[in-house]
């Protein structure tokens, strides 16, 4: 847990957010400014500053990251009509947030 951390502080349920899914390895909740009908975060609970910061020992966390990503896009009805998954990777790329986050993206009409 990072005090000034925004998902940090989602993930620990002193910040809110609509939580779509939940477990003991990761958390996924909207966007708060969506850039598609569907626009969800999926996020480790444990905080690594950005891919860059990621270990060996995290390859198994980026593995599960993607394996929700995919559930949820079939829960929110929209992996028929497809989705895409982003990774924004320091300030250049635009990652804003310092917490690892998988972007998933969907919901227009196919
Ligand atoms: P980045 O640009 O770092 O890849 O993406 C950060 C994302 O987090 C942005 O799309 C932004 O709208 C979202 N975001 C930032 N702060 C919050 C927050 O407090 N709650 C939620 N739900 N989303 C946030
Ligand atoms: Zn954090």
């Amino acid at each position: 847990m990072e005090d000034n951390c925004p998902f940090c502080q989602i993930i620990e349920g002193k910040r809110d957010a609509e939580i779509v899914y939940s477990d003991e390895k990761v958390v996924a909740f909207n966007d708060i400014h969506p850039h598609a009908p569907v626009h969800v975060l999926i996020v480790p609970r444990k905080h690594i500053r950005s891919v860059n910061d990621l270990t060996g020992e995290d390859a198994g966390l980026v593995a599960e990251m993607l394996m929700r990503a995919r559930e949820i896009a079939k829960k929110l009805s929209i992996a028929e009509s497809g989705y895409k998954l982003l990774i924004n990777v320091e300030r250049g790329a635009g990652q804003v947030v310092f917490h690892v986050h998988l972007h998933l993206l969907g919901g227009w009409r196919a």
